[in-house]
């Protein structure tokens, strides 16, 4: 182990002499980027060389650096991608459901369903609009890059700023978030302190959307596969068996216009274009739908018990870890920021009295969140932390 170490910092050494003379002999010709580049990589291996710390962890940290570089320039890029499939793939099924869906509730339905599809319809997509909207434009919150006061309690090694409790820092966006969550590419955006209320509420609207056209939609959905169905079984009949004569020579004939000889086994179509495309468009729409309900509705699942323990994605792992780590001691963990399930779902969507039930969590309301992100309340659980 101690002979390798030494072999890799003489490789180390042996590389630093060489980049040191190729950038004195290509200064004036390199481009400065490049110059930039070289220089860098001398500082890394200078710092590595000559650095008591070093050891075999950081060697391969420093080795692993571009690929962690690389994936996260590329997240960055898929991002874009993302946010332009949801805006995609939600607008083709909001076409489906007016142009194709719409009419037919409107011919065939009683007013109360005709009522009922209408507003609850609206109201979802109303919901989901807005809170993805929310969601991608809203800065989930960053420290203070120059007040130094705020309580913290580490100091970020990219960033080399102190970090807030509930802070963590994010490689796509490199910078801190505050309150991190997770970095979201669906939304191309950091899930933080200040945005997490809308990403959860748009994960839910979308699911209770998905899950409302699964379910208003499968009969249509049987009744359009069943069509599908026969219209291929037509397809097969109508290529037919051409059998002697007139038929084979001609082709396709009409039925009974050569009586008594042989003809292909034609009929006329029973379903036009129009109705091709409807059971198309029902069996897609069904399709996505089912897919996205069962799993986005996973992932809402999960973020509402994080949401219950008073926890972030990124704590679930870090206080999983303490809760053994303790266990192993005879000790028990308990999360500071929590305080009781119900405390916990009115921090987190504002609801100071019982009509924000209503207006803050039923209807969109672009509220700020409870708290700067900054400072944490830490005193111990309370009945009710706000008077309702
Ligand atoms: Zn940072
Ligand atoms: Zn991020």
């Amino acid at each position: 182990m101690q002979g390798g170490r030494k072999l890799l910092c003489g490789a180390m050494r042996l590389f630093l002499r060489g980049s040191r003379l190729c950038l004195k002999q290509g200064h004036r010709r390199a481009p400065r980027r490049l110059r930039h580049l070289l220089s860098y990589i001398r500082l890394l291996l200078s710092s590595l060389c000559y650095n008591s710390l070093t050891n075999s962890e950081l060697v391969m940290d420093c080795l692993f650096e571009p690929v962690f570089w690389l994936v996260d320039l590329l997240t960055r890029w898929f991002g874009v991608v993302f946010v332009c499939l949801v805006v995609v793939l939600t607008s083709s099924i909001l076409m489906i459901a007016y142009f194709a869906l719409l009419p037919l509730v409107l011919r065939t339905y009683s007013p109360i369903w005709i009522a009922w599809h209408i507003c609850y319809g609206h109201w979802n997509l109303v919901m989901i609009v807005f809170h993805y909207y929310k969601a991608t434009k809203t800065p989930p919150g960053y420290p203070p890059q120059r007040k130094f006061d705020v309580p913290s309690v580490s100091v970020c090694k990219k960033c080399i700023i102190p970090k807030p409790a509930r802070t963590h820092h994010c490689g796509i966006c490199n910078t801190c978030i505050l309150k991190m969550d997770h970095h979201c590419p669906w939304l191309n955006n950091c899930v933080g302190h200040f945005n997490h209320r809308y990403f959860f509420s748009f994960c839910l609207s979308m699911t209770l959307g998905c899950v409302y056209c699964s379910i208003s939609g499968r009969n249509l959905f049987v009744d359009a596969y069943n069509a599908v169905e026969h219209w291929k079984s037509l397809d097969v009949e109508k290529q037919g068996v051409p059998v002697t004569g007139v038929g084979l020579l001609i082709g396709i004939l009409p039925p009974g216009s050569v009586t008594g000889q042989s003809y292909y086994q034609t009929s006329p179509p029973p379903y036009t274009f129009r109705d091709k495309m409807f059971h198309k468009s029902v069996i897609y729409m069904w399709v996505l739908t089912s897919t996205v309900a069962l799993a986005l509705g996973g992932l809402t699942l999960w973020h509402a018990v994080l949401i219950s323990r008073g926890e972030t994605s990124i704590e679930r792992h870090i206080n999983s870890k303490e809760t053994k780590r303790l266990q192993k001691r005879g000790r028990v963990f308990r999360n500071p920021f929590s305080h009781g399930r119900l405390n916990n779902w009115k921090l987190f969507f504002g609801v100071e009295k019982r009509s924000h039930w209503l207006t803050r969590v039923l209807l969109p309301s672009s509220h700020a969140p409870y708290g700067d992100g900054l400072t944490w309340d830490f005193s111990p659980r309370r009945k009710d932390m706000m008077a309702i």
